[in-house]
């Protein structure tokens, strides 16, 4: 069957088969992945392979560490807020009268608003501290809906907030921002990176939960914290992946004895990043998968290679779905019988969605595209 999920999603099946010998052999140790030492050098060499991969895919600086933790996407949520928070504490003890710390949210759909919300119940009774929405791009919306990025004119960003967040890609919603501006070139359906604040080392956060690994990070030195839940273009759920700018590693006992709020050991970046991402015990099989994925990725010719694909993939689909919609239809029906799983929308949009990870093939997106159409024949004639 042609799995669409929007997560966990599809994995290649010849790591999937790797990885099933790997559960009882790993790395000819005799001993399997799920069960040999997270301190062995063998599972440490593959870490730091399983690094090396998307620092250089991503062309990650030297200035930002990768991170492996667990939490998911709703983990860095929370995480975020105490980090930063702690991070503005530190540099800033003491708030003159009438000063605040603000945290910028951008709002372009459903886990952005969770994200917010999240902020919203971590800070409610901290003195000081306040949440600036940058932007609704609901509220701009002609169908009061999030069906697009919001125009660069309506972003009011804050002059020296703690935090800016944004979700690269809204999973639910299917809004993306393009990935134009990471040109001097500006597009207004780009992220508005020439609005943000300037002169300083920017608070920039970025969910990339859902486009992680499809194509490349636009201004990545620029942001502060990237996180990705793995299960979507990586490895089964468990890991996610973080980029930390290095001034985000700070002290949060020590924040915390000046009045920021107080962050679990596990939630803290200085924590992982000092423990080398095995502070505790990590998914060592999500890990496994994970690096087996970027070799592949790797192999078949990079980050730059997936994202042509991912173009085209995507291309096609939208292709179709105007055609269908030119002729005034599209309902979701019979994908079952052709073994096309998972293309309900999500519970909380209706409709149908394909989500078309990395190992959704060019074939298996083409076989959609063709269905949609005889779809669209049969409605219509
Ligand atoms: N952010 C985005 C963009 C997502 O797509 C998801 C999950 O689908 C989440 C956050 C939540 O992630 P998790 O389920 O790993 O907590």
């Amino acid at each position: 069957s042609i799995n669409f999920s929007a997560g966990p999603s599809a994995l290649p099946p010849s790591v999937l088969a790797e990885a099933t010998a790997g559960l009882l052999d790993f790395a000819g140790t005799g001993i399997g992945i799920a069960e040999i030492s997270h301190r062995s050098k063998e599972f440490m060499a593959f870490l730091d392979e399983t690094e090396a991969l998307i620092r250089e895919q991503l062309q990650v600086p030297s200035t930002h560490r990768v991170l492996f933790a667990q939490g998911g996407g709703t983990g860095q949520f929370a995480a975020v807020v105490l980090n930063l928070l702690a991070r503005d504490v530190l540099v800033r003890p003491t708030l003159a009268e009438g000063e605040e710390r603000v945290l910028d949210y951008v709002l372009t759909g459903s886990w952005s608003k969770a994200a917010l919300k999240e902020a919203q119940q971590l800070t409610a009774a901290l003195p000081g501290v306040r949440l600036n929405t940058v932007v609704d791009a609901k509220a701009l919306s002609p169908n009061n809906a999030y069906d697009r990025t919001p125009p660069h004119s309506a972003y009011n960003f804050s002059p020296d907030p703690a935090l800016i967040f944004y979700c690269e890609n809204e999973t639910v919603n299917g809004v993306q921002f393009s990935k134009a501006s990471e040109s001097d070139v500006v597009d207004e359906t780009g992220f508005p990176f020439h609005l943000l604040p300037k002169g300083k080392l920017l608070p920039l956060v970025a969910d990339y939960s859902s486009s992680f690994m499809s194509r490349p990070i636009p201004r990545l030195a620029d942001h502060a914290v990237i996180y990705a839940g793995a299960q979507k273009n990586i490895a089964p759920a468990g890991l996610t992946i973080l980029i930390v700018r290095e001034d985000c590693l700070v002290d949060t006992a020590a924040a915390a004895l000046l009045g920021a709020p107080p962050v679990p050991s596990v939630l803290s970046y200085k924590y992982l990043s000092d423990g080398k991402s095995v502070p505790n015990t990590p998914p060592v099989f999500s890990i496994y998968v994970a690096g087996l994925v970027l070799r592949r990725m790797k192999a078949l010719g990079g980050l730059e290679a997936f994202e042509d694909v991912n173009r085209r993939k995507k291309e096609s689909v939208y292709r179709a779905i105007r055609e269908g919609e030119e002729r005034g239809v599209f309902r979701g029906k019979g994908a079952g019988e052709r073994g096309m799983k998972s293309l309900k929308g999500h519970r909380s949009v209706g409709g149908i969605r394909a989500s078309l990870y990395n190992a959704v093939e060019e074939e298996e997106v083409e076989k959609l595209v063709e269905y949609m159409r005889e779809f669209v024949e049969a409605e219509t004639t």
